[in-house]
């Protein structure tokens, strides 16, 4: 069926973080433009609180993001058995309804739920995107997700593909959690996050509790694990958040919410399949474009990152831009990987936790940020690994470096073979 093309300055795919955030940020910078979001589920997502550093918002956003109405805390604690540390790095927490309403009432901005935008026959990895001169407008063909209603063509100047995860082609490890936002009976007393309580058992990996007080009387507790495995089951984790709660003298009224996540972690450079555009036209944010944190998974701190460049490159032409507008697992990640290669590889799934008990006992806070920011230097990783591994772990280190060894030779061996 023929359709009469909608135009738009601007066309986003995918209206998960990096998609709604992208919308927003493009509403606000130009509110002349015309902006299509298109998100292929039916509804706008809910199930996420997003979370960063104060210092991962750079300070050309920092305006526009807090116009979202984040929570914020000025300081934030992590516990480990042999030690506590309060850190006077702000925190801020983003709600996905909250984002949500702002996309709705953005009047430059037109959503199309339940759109899939196509992906091309030959190769599931790039979308369909029909165009013949460089000049001349993208063409984007949209199909109803649930094939009932009839497709439709867009018509767009300029493309950000935010489709969400890319394909896993190498080994990762896992950061998996299940959180509940609670309505505690009294006042739980909690005055800042708790982003790490690593003094509980160390079972199916380096597992601690992650705790944000989002009013006197509700909180989000969520168990985490940083596991070899994918699976996780919320009926086996409930007792464990019950459990946490009552040990900290918290009574659950109510579960508010609920989020679940597993977060791939990439070893290699290799372990995801990442297609990645940065040109005039066609640009790819988000988890798609490798844009998260190697070791947490995290993708709003670099999103965020690569945003303010983004914005840059549209303002002033893009001189220089496009060199630090890179894929997360580029060569340049090598220190992340390197760690995670030593907790999934070096250290037994009971030992995970010596990695981050040492890196918050010992090192000072502006690394701490820079770490979180993606911002390592060079002489950050020196200084980093210059007492790294920890003494108690130097069999890690060996072992993690036989594995990987050992891995890439496989990997040489069947790429003869292929
Ligand atoms: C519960 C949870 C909590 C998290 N908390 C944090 C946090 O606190 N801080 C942080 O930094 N990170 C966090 N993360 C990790 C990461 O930030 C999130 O996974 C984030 O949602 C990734 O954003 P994204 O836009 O790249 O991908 P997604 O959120 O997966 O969005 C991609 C969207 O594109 C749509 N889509 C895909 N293909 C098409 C197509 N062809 N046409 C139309 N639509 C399409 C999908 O339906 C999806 O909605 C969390 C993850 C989870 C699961």
């Amino acid at each position: 069926m023929s359709q009469i093309p909608k135009k738009f300055d601007w066309v986003i795919v995918g209206g998960g973080l990096a998609g709604k955030l992208a919308a927003y940020f493009l509403c606000r910078l130009r509110p002349t433009w015309s902006v299509a979001l298109i998100e292929k589920n039916h509804g706008w997502s809910i199930h996420h609180t997003w979370s960063c550093f104060e210092t991962d918002v750079p300070s050309t956003l920092k305006g526009k993001w807090e116009d979202l109405n984040p929570y914020f805390w000025s300081k934030h604690k992590v516990y480990f058995p042999q030690f506590e540390r309060t850190l006077d790095i702000g925190y801020y927490s983003l709600r996905e309804q909250d984002l949500n309403q702002v996309i709705t009432n953005t009047p430059n901005l037109t959503t199309f739920l339940g759109y899939q935008a196509l992906t091309s026959s030959q190769s599931q990895k790039s979308l369909n995107v029909l165009f013949t001169k460089s000049e001349e407008p993208l063409m984007l063909q949209l199909q109803s997700s649930d094939g009932q209603g009839a497709p439709l063509t867009i018509e767009s100047l300029k493309l950000v593909l935010a489709t969400g995860w890319p394909p896993i082609s190498g080994p990762v490890g896992y950061q998996k959690f299940v959180g509940w936002e609670v309505r505690t009976t009294d006042e739980h007393g909690l005055e800042f996050p708790v982003l790490m309580d690593a003094r509980v058992p160390q079972t199916d990996g380096y597992r601690f509790f992650y705790v944000l007080p989002f009013t006197k009387n509700t909180l989000l507790i969520e168990d985490t694990y940083y596991s070899d495995s994918s699976h996780l089951s919320e009926d086996l984790i409930a007792p464990n958040i019950y459990k946490y709660a009552s040990q900290n003298g918290w009574k659950i009224a109510d579960v508010l919410y609920r989020e679940t996540g597993v977060l791939p972690i990439p070893l290699f450079k290799s372990s995801f399949n990442v297609s990645y555009n940065f040109d005039f036209r066609i640009v790819s944010l988000g988890t798609c474009a490798g844009h998260f944190h190697p070791v947490t998974g995290y993708s709003l701190p670099v999103f965020l990152k690569q945003w303010a460049l983004f914005e840059q490159k549209l303002q002033d032409g893009g001189i220089s831009v496009r060199k630090k507008m890179l894929p997360c697992f580029s060569r340049a990640d090598w220190g992340y990987r390197m760690l995670n290669r030593f907790m999934w590889y070096g250290a037994t799934s009971q030992n995970r936790r010596v990695f981050f008990a040492f890196f918050y006992q010992k090192k000072a806070q502006g690394l701490i940020c820079r770490f979180y920011s993606h911002n390592m230097s060079l002489r950050d990783w020196l200084s980093f690994y210059a007492s790294w591994p920890p003494p108690i772990s130097l069999t890690f280190a060996l072992r993690a470096m036989l594995k990987s060894v050992a891995l890439w030779m496989v990997r040489c061996w069947r790429s003869v073979l292929a």
